[in-house]
């Protein structure tokens, strides 16, 4: 049977806590259907990598694979540190494996920042620079892109916002063991410790699904609820705001299954009071229009770049 070639077909991986996504990606955008599996523990992840191969490369010729992964991931693709929760998936170097084994060009690349590419590249900052993309779950990433580049940094650190500090007090642990990380306040877990603070008496039966259904309804019962909500934009600006500063982006995409809890107008209006006041009326927030599917298409875009 002959193979079906379309312009630099790429395999898109993304490997996530508990499933790997993967997909064939052609001049951006997906070509097949997403399929997906469980994700195994440590290099096991590389035999359902290899399954996936085998299936696509049985119909279609692959020019490449981009892979995007939980976790630090050095120049060389090897996962360095915090790899979320994969054990055993450290140390592995998912790059030189891979490409011996296909013989393709190979590009493994943080989550957050493949996902922070593809919204530079196709997504709702289309060419900003720089552009800060800010994920909100269950916990706070991110990644910056400067002059059409990912900023990886010197120790591939690069992009991860989730810990810098919002106070100096040790309040609040982060899951990285240290304390007062932006996570640490406008993750899930920041919410549910904003619950815990509102509802001391019944915090345990309150979700945070439930607390922003609760703010929604605008009246005596729900202010309470509006106040942890306002919070909660308040710590995403101080954190837009520290890193405004720094990079002071074009624009800003807010990803993650949080990010559709927020507020774009107020978070915009807030970051503007937190600011030098020359920049108060320079904030553009958007919300990521990718989804899911952003860490697996900005791998496959870097990996098209790489050919
Ligand atoms: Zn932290």
């Amino acid at each position: 049977m002959k193979k079906q070639q379309l312009k630099k077909t790429i395999m898109g991986i993304d490997i996530g806590g508990t499933k790997i996504a993967c997909a064939l990606v052609s001049s951006g955008k997906l070509a097949s259907p997403v399929y997906t599996a469980r994700t195994p523990r440590g290099e096991k992840i590389l035999s359902v990598v290899s399954k996936f191969y085998e299936q696509f490369s049985r119909k279609y010729l692959i020019s490449g694979v981009g892979i995007s992964t939980a976790g630090m991931v050095s120049d060389h693709g090897r996962i360095v540190g915090s790899t979320g929760n994969i054990p055993g998936w450290q140390g592995t170097k998912v790059k030189e494996i891979l490409q011996k084994k296909y013989r393709l060009p190979v590009v493994v690349e943080n989550d957050a920042n493949a996902a922070a590419y593809a919204e530079y590249q196709i997504g709702s900052a289309r060419g900003a620079n720089p552009l800060l993309m800010i994920t909100l779950g269950t916990g706070v990433g991110g990644g910056v892109v400067v002059n059409g580049r990912l900023v990886r940094g010197a120790h591939f650190a690069g992009g991860e916002i989730g810990h810098i500090k919002l106070s100096y007090t040790k309040q609040r642990r982060c899951t990285c063991g240290r304390y007062d990380c932006l996570e640490a306040y406008a993750s899930g877990n920041g919410l549910l410790a904003l619950i815990k603070h509102y509802f001391p008496d019944k915090y345990k039966k309150i979700s945070t699904r439930d607390l922003f259904r609760l703010a929604r309804l605008k009246n005596k019962s729900s202010i309470f609820a509006i106040r942890a909500v306002e919070d909660w934009h308040f710590y995403i600006a101080l954190g837009i705001c520290n890193l405004f500063q720094v990079f002071d982006p074009e624009k800003i995409v807010l990803s993650g299954g949080l990010s559709e809890e927020v507020n774009i107008n107020y978070l915009v209006k807030e970051t503007g009071k937190l600011l030098l006041p020359a920049l108060s009326k320079s904030v553009r927030i958007e919300k990521s229009r990718l989804g899911n599917n952003a860490g697996l298409l900005g791998a496959a875009l870097l990996a098209s770049q790489s050919l």
